[in-house]
C-alpha cells in the first residue's frame, strides 16, 4: 500500500504522488497506440513509493521482483493458493486468477530495461518503504521525508466513469507512451490518448 502522502518530519512540508497507479500495455498491437484499449490488454503496473532524483519528489518507481518469483507465484496458483506479489488473488476467481499470473508472468519474461522511476522514466531513485529510509529534507537542518498514511472510505465504480481517470500507460520496458480517460465498464474498454515522459532539466 503506497501512504497518502509524504512530509517532512521538522518542517511540514508535504509531498504528494502525481500519479499512484500505472497500467502496462500487453497486445503485441499496442504500438502504435490505438485510440481504444480492451482492459483486457492492460496490466496494472506493481509499484512502491520511491524518491526521484532526477524530479526531485515522490513518485511510484516499478516493482519488479526476479523471474523465479514470477514462476513461484504461477505455480502457486494453479495449486489453488493465493499470492499477494505481482497481485493479490484474494476473491478472484482461480481460473482468473491463473490467467492473469500467466500474463504477468510472459511481460516479465520478455522485460529487460531495469526498474524506472514512473514519474520520468529514470532510474535515479531510491525506495521509501524500507525500515529505516532516512531520506532528507534537503532544506531542513534536521528533517526526513516519511510517509503518512489516511485510510480512505471510497466505494464508487472505479475511475473513468464519472470522471476523467488520467492513468499513464507504458509499454512492457515501462516507457510511458498515453493515459487511460474512460472506461466502458460493460464493455471493459478504455478511452487512450497519447503521452509520453516530460522532459527532465539537468541541472
Ligand atoms: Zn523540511
Ligand atoms: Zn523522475
Amino acid at each position: 500500500m503506497l501512504p497518502t502522502y509524504y512530509a517532512c518530519t521538522a518542517c511540514g512540508e508535504r509531498f504528494d504522488f502525481s500519479r499512484r497507479e500505472a497500467v502496462y500495455v500487453t497486445s503485441s498491437n499496442a504500438a502504435p497506440l490505438a485510440s481504444q484499449l480492451q482492459g483486457g490488454d492492460l496490466l496494472q503496473a506493481p509499484v512502491r513509493p520511491g524518491w526521484c532524483k532526477d524530479c526531485d519528489k515522490v513518485t511510484i518507481v516499478e516493482d519488479i521482483a526476479p523471474l523465479r518469483d514470477f514462476e513461484n507465484a504461477y505455480g502457486a496458483v494453479r495449486a489453488g493458493g493465493t499470492i499477494e506479489y505481482p497481485f493479490d488473488t484474494t476473491g478472484i476467481a482461480a481460473e482468473d486468477a491463473q490467467a492473469l499470473v500467466e500474463s504477468y508472468l510472459r511481460w516479465r519474461m520478455g522485460r529487460h530495461h531495469a526498474p524506472r522511476a514512473l514519474c520520468c522514466g529514470g532510474i535515479r531513485y531510491q525506495f521509501l518503504d524500507v525500515a529505516t529510509p532516512l531520506l532528507k529534507h534537503h532544506e531542513c537542518d534536521f528533517g526526513f521525508i516519511e510517509g503518512r498514511s489516511h485510510i480512505g472510505g471510497y466505494n464508487g465504480p472505479g475511475p473513468g466513469v464519472y470522471s476523467e481517470a488520467d492513468i499513464p500507460v507504458y509499454s512492457s520496458e515501462g516507457v510511458m507512451i498515453g493515459r487511460l480517460t474512460w472506461h466502458d465498464r460493460g464493455s471493459d474498454v478504455w478511452q487512450v490518448v497519447p503521452d509520453e515522459y516530460p522532459k527532465v532539466e539537468s541541472p
